[in-house]
């Protein structure tokens, strides 16, 4: 079968030559019917976050049951899902209460499809265990896959945050890419807090306002801070969700959140910070979230079922995978790639 594998620092190639893998077990195989592109792959492609095995990309993944393993109830061929993205050891106490992306046991193993085992950029993808999918209904796997990464992931960074998100206070998200525009979506469906958009082009600022940002400013200016600090007041920004993560998007993030507020950074963008007593209001929470549960999920796909969220696609085959990968390092896919097989 077909896929897209990393061989090592910069070394993507699609081959032609690898087995179907049969289920065994607890084990299910899935004919894939999109995998997201997400720009953690390119950390692992340019920067060596995964190093020392070859496997197929593809961590944002869903499809229709192909075959079950022996031990498998509750689904059969044919079945919608999408595959939780984080497998823990499925154990400890975090695993038990859904949290695999917080398992006791994360840095011992290789934890997910796509990154560092098989993931879904396939014709099939083997996932481990039942325990890992998350039916979908009548929602089209193509369109869904993104849900498991681009959707989870912010929804589980704003509920969080939840409290400190009402009507009378603002909110900052910095990046309008796969998951910052899924991000824009979800404050504007659960929350009341009056949303402030940043980018560095004006095409994804201007995306930013269809998806119910009130503001948007180019964090490219210098005087960012300054001009979000403009709309806010003098109460600044309750919370500040930074998808990049780079050096200057945490220093502006410090610069704009409020007392008590919260500085979420979510983008692996490899920024640094040095804490000091002043340069940050106090109470102020800086948290690096990781994904999000099991039963998250769950409710993002409760979202996505009341066209609550609208993830934008665009649509590539397997083959395309270099240069869709050259396009999000270019920073010129407007939502989320998903390639089809
Ligand atoms: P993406 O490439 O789709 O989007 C990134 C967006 O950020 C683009 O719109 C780009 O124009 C914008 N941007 C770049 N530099 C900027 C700057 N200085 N200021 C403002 N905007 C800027 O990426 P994505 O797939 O949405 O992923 C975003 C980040 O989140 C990546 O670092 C990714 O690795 C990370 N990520 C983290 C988790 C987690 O669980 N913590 C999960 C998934 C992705
Ligand atoms: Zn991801
Ligand atoms: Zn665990």
């Amino acid at each position: 079968m077909k896929a897209v594998r990393f061989f090592g620092h910069k070394d993507v190639r699609v081959v032609n030559d690898l087995e179907k893998p049969v289920p065994k077990g607890d084990e299910v195989l899935l004919k894939i019917g999109g995998a997201g592109v997400c720009h953690s792959d390119l950390h692992i492609i340019d920067e060596g976050t995964v190093v020392g095995t070859v496997f197929t990309l593809g961590h944002e993944n869903a499809g229709w049951i192909e075959e079950i393993g022996e031990n498998v109830e509750g689904y059969k061929k044919g079945d919608a899902v999408l595959v939780y993205g984080q497998w823990g050891c499925g154990h400890c106490k975090p695993c038990q209460q859904s949290k695999e992306n917080y398992c006791d046991h994360q840095s011992e193993q290789a934890y997910g499809g796509g990154l560092g085992l098989d993931g879904g950029m396939s014709e099939y993808m083997l996932v481990p265990s039942s325990r890992l999918l998350v039916p979908i209904f009548d929602l089209d796997p193509v369109i869904a896959a993104p849900l498991t990464d681009a959707a989870l992931t912010p929804y589980s960074a704003i509920k969080r945050s939840l409290p400190k998100l009402m009507a009378d206070e603002y909110v900052v998200v910095i990046g309008v890419g796969g998951l910052g525009h899924v991000a824009l979506q979800i404050l504007r469906e659960i929350c009341g807090a009056e949303i402030i958009a940043c980018d560095v082009t004006e095409d994804k600022l201007a995306f930013a306002k269809e998806l119910g940002a009130a503001f948007t400013i180019n964090s490219k200016d210098v005087d960012a801070a300054e001009q979000i600090q403009k709309i806010t007041g003098i109460k600044k920004a309750k919370v500040v969700l930074d998808f990049v993560g780079a050096t200057s998007t945490i220093d502006l993030g410090t610069k704009i959140v409020s007392l008590d507020g919260d500085l979420t950074i979510v983008g692996l963008g490899g920024g640094h910070y040095q804490y000091s007593m002043n340069g940050l209001p106090f109470g102020v929470s800086m948290t690096n979230p990781y994904w999000g549960s099991r039963t998250e999920l769950m409710e993002v796909v409760g979202l996505a079922r009341q066209k609550k969220i609208h993830i934008e696609i665009e649509k590539h085959k397997l083959d395309d995978a270099n240069e869709v990968y050259e396009r999000m390092r270019q920073g010129k896919i407007k939502g989320r790639a998903v390639l089809i097989p």
